[in-house]
């Protein structure tokens, strides 16, 4: 298996907090910071999520555009990836960062648990997120809570809905929500290769100490990986991940012991279909 594997990095998030990982980056500044080690580690996505000066969820679209300003300054090439995640704000105002154009955002499909809540993507602000994504182009990821949700993108893909052939993420081990099941992950890329075509890019992750599970399954199976501290603040039951560079770094070590190569930020946006017009590529092929 020689395909290369993207390196997706979830830096913040809206939950984790210092008092979990005093790695968490939650200024603008501490983002660059972390989010540039992580490049340098191998990271060629960052999906960010900004946050107010006492930790909470912020959909503020000044903050990401700062954010967006220092990130195409020190990690050139490396491809962003807005969260319009439903913690960080209610309704329109989730998206309302679109307009910056980031290269990518997340986008949920559908509704499902979260571990204490309801997790809501109603049709219309699901149907209003994918046509600021269409105008302002920019390509969705799919986040699939659910395998109604990777059916959903199929539907919405027919009625050109989205950008380019869906990209599918895998969502396993949010409590109350799809456990991590192994069976279930092979019918899901069973599922984007029926719907999608067999070389359709797809990507996975694991929630808490489920992450690097997860990872190995994506890297074994052709996928793509998320690592970061956004879904899990510990290597192990006994250690805190000192950053998300040493988070990226065992995603690095599973891709050698599986022989795939680690996408630079061109060969990732290649294989995404996503605006090249960034000709400084920070890391060697
Ligand atoms: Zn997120």
């Amino acid at each position: 298996m020689t395909k290369p594997c993207i390196i997706c990095v979830a830096i913040t998030g809206s939950l984790p907090q210092k008092s979990d990982n005093p790695a968490v980056p939650i200024t603008v500044a501490e983002q660059i910071e972390s989010t540039h080690a992580a490049f340098e580690a191998g990271a060629s996505i960052v999906h960010a999520h900004v946050r107010n000066a006492d930790g909470s969820p912020s959909s503020d679209p000044e903050k990401f555009a700062r954010l967006k300003e220092e990130l195409e300054t020190h990690c050139p090439g490396m491809i962003l990836q807005f969260s319009t995640g439903g913690r960080s704000g209610a309704g329109e105002t989730r998206g309302a960062m679109l307009s910056l154009r980031p290269d990518m955002a997340s986008l949920s499909v559908g509704s499902n648990n979260f571990p204490t809540r309801v997790y809501e993507n109603p049709p219309n602000l699901v149907d209003w997120l994918a046509a600021e994504m269409r105008a302002h182009e920019v390509k969705p990821e799919i986040e699939a809570f659910d395998l109604s949700h990777i059916l959903k993108a199929k539907d919405m893909a027919d009625q050109g809905h989205l950008l380019g052939t869906p990209y599918v993420q895998f969502v396993m081990g949010v409590k109350n929500a799809m456990p991590v099941d192994r069976d279930v992950f092979y019918y899901y890329i069973h599922t984007v290769k029926r719907l999608f075509g067999p070389d359709a890019p797809w990507c996975a992750a694991g929630i808490g100490r489920h992450q690097i599970t997860l990872n190995e399954w994506a890297v074994a199976a052709g996928g793509h990986a998320r690592t970061g501290l956004e879904d899990n603040v510990r290597l192990d039951r006994d250690t805190l991940a000192p950053s998300n560079a040493a988070l990226v770094r065992r995603v690095v070590e599973i891709c050698a012991r599986h022989a795939r190569p680690v996408a630079t930020c061109a060969e990732a946006r290649q294989m995404l279909g996503l605006r090249t017009t960034c000709l400084a590529d920070g890391k060697a092929a």
